[in-house]
């Protein structure tokens, strides 16, 4: 397979111990990244449809809000990029957000590049700024996050970001793979690094061999994906992230739990329209070991909490670059037959 690495992803030189003064340049260039960085950050090619009409059932206006939760590998870019396509929403990554960063050598791409390089964990601090600025530009737009929170400090700060905006998160979703699975796998996972696109050579081939379906462009293998730093990569999701998950339990729960407010004289019936509270944080665990395997059950989640989501209408544009791909990938497989 012909594959051009990127170059600039494979030059580690920082030390990871973080200081005071260290983060405090840490959060000046996060300030100063999140007023420059590009639009293609968000995992989002194809033109919004018009929204309906206003419905009577409450559940069209919510929002979608949402966490990708799970291992490393366990499949959040493969699927948020798949919901991305299909529906509404725009994506986020952490993760691509870092690599882009590391690959055009900015500043925050030069604090991160030793750290991911060798599966650390970017600092808080740091992490939050680069996310919110982010965020904060998504207001009335349906969202996935991928790859945040990943500690227990970030969570808090992340809910208590989102409250301060009233724009609380409304769905956890946690993906539950088999760590056997995710490692069995890991080696042939290649990325399109722009638009964090992920192939596996087993199950999720691109056309062309080494490029992305998209853009043509080439794809990379992540450094970070050897084995050795993988298996750092795991061991930190269960030491730091995974504890996340009760936290997100409790917080689901507190919000089913708390009895609604009942003015004295209400009727006890006109309870019933407080029994879906439209901030109320939903929280669901997917299992299973394939993306193809998961994505029905996600979808569903997704539909049935989320019925005012729409699906996308693909632009000319797009129609033109998907036709162009298949051509080219039935060429060289006619190219590969004749041989
Ligand atoms: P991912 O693509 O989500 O696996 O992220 C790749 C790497 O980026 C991780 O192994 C971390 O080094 C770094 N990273 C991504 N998101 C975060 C985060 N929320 N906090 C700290 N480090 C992060």
């Amino acid at each position: 397979m012909q594959i051009i690495r990127n170059a600039s992803l494979t030059s580690h030189r920082m030390s990871i111990r973080t200081s005071p003064t260290r983060l405090s340049a840490w959060s000046a260039a996060a300030r100063s990244f999140s007023s420059s960085s590009p639009a293609s950050l968000f995992r989002n090619s194809l033109q919004p449809v018009a929204h309906d009409e206003a419905h009577s059932d409450p559940r069209h206006a919510r929002m979608l809000r949402m966490l990708m939760f799970g291992k490393p590998g366990a499949g959040k870019g493969t699927l948020s990029g798949r919901l991305v396509k299909k529906y509404d929403i725009v994506s986020l990554s952490t993760g691509d957000l870092l690599r882009m960063h590391i690959n055009d050598r900015t500043e925050v791409g030069r604090m991160a590049e030793e750290i991911v390089a060798q599966g650390g964990l970017v600092p808080d601090e740091l992490m939050l700024q680069v996310v919110t600025s982010k965020l904060d530009r998504l207001h009335n737009k349906h969202w996935i996050l991928d790859g945040f929170p990943r500690t227990f400090a970030q969570g808090e700060l992340l809910n208590t970001h989102l409250n301060k905006q009233n724009t609380p998160l409304s769905l956890v979703v946690n993906l539950d793979v088999p760590d056997d699975i995710i490692l069995s796998r890991i080696s042939d996972r290649w990325v399109h690094l722009p638009s964090g696109r992920v192939y596996n050579l087993s199950y999720n081939p691109p056309k062309v061999e080494g490029f992305d379906d998209e853009t043509g462009e080439p794809l990379t293998k992540r450094p970070d994906d050897n084995p050795e730093i993988f298996a750092r990569r795991l061991e930190k999701f269960y030491s730091t992230t995974s504890p996340l998950l009760d936290f997100y339990a409790r917080l689901s729960q507190a919000h089913i739990s708390t009895p609604p407010h009942r003015h004295p004289h209400q009727h006890p019936h006109q309870l019933a329209f407080h029994t879906t509270p439209p901030h109320r944080l939903m929280m669901q665990s997917i299992s299973g070991t394939t993306s193809d395997e998961i994505w029905p059950e996600l979808e569903r989640v997704l539909k049935d909490a989320f019925p005012g989501l729409k699906e996308r209408v693909e632009s000319a544009d797009a129609r033109r670059r998907h036709s162009l791909s298949d051509a080219i990938a039935s060429a060289s497989m006619n190219a590969a037959i004749s041989k």
